[in-house]
């Protein structure tokens, strides 16, 4: 037990085993939890702030979890810099960074996983087969290891946030869920940790994603065929730039369901969009409101 909780000042304590985990935890009092890969950008640190200002503590919990990497994904060369995760976490306020490896979460074969259900074949499921029950089964797990009142996770990701919320509602999981809007970088494409694989040029031939969904979100007033089109006619152009993007799925869905929306639906959906630039995988999505809908208010999870 090497670990104890440290005052903010001089950084986070780092758990590296369940048991450091536990004593860094005693007396956290009211426990807020921001599950993530590490490589730490801005993106992750909007999401400890949100969870700074709900709670009396604060974990990051730093796992590449290879239950939710298919054959042939980045598993291996996914970024890895716990020292500046670590570092940005300190800078932040975080009290406890949770990094187990691989054998600590996974100590044998995980037999019993979490079924994503219809939902978890669509979109990234399809072409992600199982990506979703690694999700869930790790956020399940991280759920019970760390006890959370609430857990912090970012709209970047729109199917697994609306997963996890499904999740926590149908296994009664006592945790609830926030959900923090998508932050972008200066030049309009959502931070990720997978950027840093881009070179300038794909990275400038990526931006037709986020130039899409804005181009999508225009025509809202018009209707999801417009939305759909208007988005589409900016990735065909991008087919054609060099380096090329290589189109996954563009869809627009329900926000909760993730059911494709049909032509008279109307208020809030998801528009989001999955493409290759090289060999780097990207996803983005905004809200979309469509035409003449009543619906009131501003609704969680803009990520405008
Ligand atoms: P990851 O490390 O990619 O698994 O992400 C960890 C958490 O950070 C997830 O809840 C993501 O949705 C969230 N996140 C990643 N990038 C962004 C972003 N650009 N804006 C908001 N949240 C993000």
């Amino acid at each position: 037990m090497t670990t104890t909780r440290t005052p903010a000042t001089s950084g986070p304590g780092v758990a590296r085993t369940p048991g450091e985990l536990r004593s860094a935890l005693a007396g956290a009092g009211r426990l807020a939890l921001v599950p993530t890969m590490g490589a730490l950008h801005e993106g992750h640190r909007s999401l400890m702030r949100l969870a700074r200002a709900e709670a009396d503590t604060v974990v990051v919990s730093v796992f590449v979890n290879p239950l939710q990497f298919g054959p042939g994904e980045d598993l291996d060369r996914y970024p890895r810099d716990l020292p500046g995760d670590v570092r940005q976490c300190a800078e932040e306020g975080v009290d406890v960074v949770f990094a187990p490896d691989t054998a600590t979460m996974y100590p044998r074969e995980q037999m019993i996983t979490v079924d994503a259900g219809t939902m978890g074949e669509r979109l990234e499921g399809a072409s992600r087969p199982g990506h979703f029950t690694g999700v869930l089964t790790v956020v399940a797990k991280l759920f019970h290891l760390v006890r959370p009142d609430l857990a912090v996770f970012g709209e970047k990701d729109a199917q697994q946030i609306a997963l996890v919320r499904r999740m926590t509602a149908d296994l009664n999981l006592p945790v609830r869920i926030v959900g923090a809007p998508l932050l972008r970088d200066p030049d309009g494409l959502a931070a990720s940790s997978r950027n840093a694989y881009l070179s300038a040029r794909e990275r400038e031939s990526a931006l037709a994603l986020p130039r899409a969904l804005s181009a999508g979100r225009a025509a809202a007033d018009r209707g999801p065929d417009a939305v759909r089109a208007a988005a589409r006619a900016v990735l065909d152009g991008a087919a054609r730039a060099i380096p090329p993007i290589a189109l996954d799925y563009l869809a627009l869905v329900d926000t909760a369901t993730f059911d494709e929306v049909g032509a008279d639906h109307t208020g809030q959906a998801c528009l989001a969009v999955a493409a290759r630039v090289g060999s780097t995988r990207l996803i983005d999505n905004v809200t979309v409101r469509l035409a003449a809908a009543d619906i009131g208010g501003t609704p969680e999870g803009d990520s405008s």
